[in-house]
């Protein structure tokens, strides 16, 4: 009985499909390297909280392992190159031809917030409010009754650009919406879907109280705050109409349970595989083939504009890396390397949350814990709206990824039908390159609090890093 029993193991493990807890796969010192891991990732998320500051940050860390400006003399080995200060590309050289393709990583640094609207401040019963109009996929009811922090940047008349961040430092006031009372919000709120409960129009932030001095002026409430913005940052009201300011969460990333195994915090999606992909670019300085990582903007409504996706920055950036390498560029030879080359769409997916289990079909979504999660496709309904990565390149990642000991799982967004959403791979693989979703899961995505689990984060760095050194 015992040996068939032994042999019955034997088979099953050779033969079957099973998941492992990334904890249990990691011994002491890995568990330790991988929370010590997460407390450099809390620190990027609360000093990268826009996409703007996402570019600093990454720049900042970049330049600290030997990146340099494109447009700056240096050593020919690592660059990077912003796009109008919303995103950025790193590159390392490799060994390889440039003809045997790059090996890019791509992430979005940008996340649902609120933004104010070119003209956003008015008075009403003697309080400064100011309009705002929502960016990506918010739940509405999860920004009311909330601390919120503006960050961004105003252009002056003359030109010069003011950087705004209130709300962050230890003593900064914030800003925040305010909800109606439970007693009086049974027919305009309770009654309504939750989807129509909170109004676009009405997510207006409370934003001052004091009136202007003089009695006799109108809007005394606006003037004040007008005059304060005058004398503290030298604008007047027509700059908002230049002005990109964001209302994002004033809350800082924190370890979440008694063990501290998750990390919840604004703008995971998609920062956690910008930080991932960062530490894993820099962290390869000798790669076989060249590498690039793309920080890129505007994810969240589309990938459109000059900062997205849909943008031709992936050429002009392939260009300076040719040229750095002292080869001639051209559109051709571009369009060639691209067609070779490998991508890893680095973006999140969801984990299974056990109170919705309803939504997901477990044996093909992302479990928390149970490491990187790969997705041979996104998109909605009958597969539309996404790339879908050849069974040859799932064949490559999944040997790859085998072979260095990466703890991975293969997963689709939630139950067919259900919903569903898409990344950047579909607007990449347009140039023929192979591309495949690889990303960390999470709970609670595009909320205020976005959670993961600091195995699942360790892990998306160890396949990148991976990928970058091998692939
Ligand atoms: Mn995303
Ligand atoms: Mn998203």
């Amino acid at each position: 009985m015992g040996k068939t029993k032994t042999s019955t193991q034997e088979i099953e493990k050779r033969i079957k499909l099973k998941g492992e807890l990334v904890w249990d796969r990691y011994d002491e010192a890995l568990r330790k390297e991988a929370f010590s891991f997460a407390e450099g990732y809390k620190g990027f998320l609360n000093a990268a909280k826009t996409e703007r500051e996402a570019v600093d940050a990454v720049v900042k860390s970049a330049e600290g392992s030997g990146f340099h400006a494109v447009s700056q003399k240096g050593n020919a080995k690592r660059i990077y190159r912003l796009n109008k200060d919303k995103s950025v590309g790193l590159a390392t050289m490799g060994k390889r031809p440039f003809e045997e393709g790059l090996r890019i990583i791509i992430s979005h640094i940008d996340s649902p917030r609120l933004d104010l609207k070119q003209n956003p401040l008015y008075e009403e019963l003697d309080m400064a409010m100011l309009r705002t109009h929502y960016y990506g996929g918010i739940k509405k009811y999860q920004w009311v009754a909330q601390p919120l922090a503006m960050h961004g940047v105003i252009v002056k008349s003359n030109g010069n650009k003011v950087k705004i961040t209130i709300g962050e430092a230890e003593g900064d006031p914030v800003f925040t919406i305010c909800d109606l009372l439970p007693h009086l919000s049974r027919k305009v709120q309770e009654e309504k879907k939750l989807k129509e409960a909170i109004e676009a129009e009405k997510l207006t932030i409370l934003a001052g109280h004091l009136p202007f001095a003089d009695q006799e002026a109108k809007e005394r409430v606006k003037l004040r705050v007008l005059e304060l913005l005058n004398q503290e940052y030298g604008i007047v009201e027509e700059d908002f109409l230049s002005a990109e300011l964001e209302l994002v969460p004033a809350s800082k990333a924190r370890d979440v349970g008694f063990d501290r195994a998750f990390v919840a915090s604004y703008g995971q999606d998609d920062r956690v595989c910008a930080y991932t992909s960062l530490k894993a670019m820099e962290a390869v300085a000798d790669p076989p083939c060249t590498t690039v990582a793309l920080f890129l903007d505007k994810e969240e409504v589309g990938s459109e504009g000059s900062t997205g996706a849909k943008s031709r920055f992936l050429e002009i950036f392939a260009a300076d890396v040719l040229r750095v390498a002292g080869k001639e560029p051209n559109d051709i030879l571009i369009k060639e390397i691209l067609f070779h080359t490998k991508a890893i769409s680095a973006d999140v997916t969801a984990g299974i949350d056990p109170n919705y289990k309803d939504v997901h079909e477990a044996q093909n979504n992302a479990k928390m814990g149970y490491g990187v999660c790969l997705s041979k496709f996104t998109g909605s309904g009958g597969k539309y709206s996404t790339s879908d990565a050849s069974a040859e390149y799932v064949g490559e990642i999944r040997e790859l990824l085998n072979r260095t000991g990466i703890t991975w799982q293969m997963g689709e967004l939630g139950k067919v039908d259900e919903g569903g959403g898409g990344t950047v791979a579909k607007y990449l693989a347009l140039y023929g390159m192979d591309i495949i979703d690889c990303g960390t899961p999470m709970l609670s995505m595009h909320s205020p609090f976005e959670v993961t689990s600091k195995g699942d984060i360790y892990e998306t760095f160890r396949a990148y890093q991976a990928f970058l050194q091998e692939g």
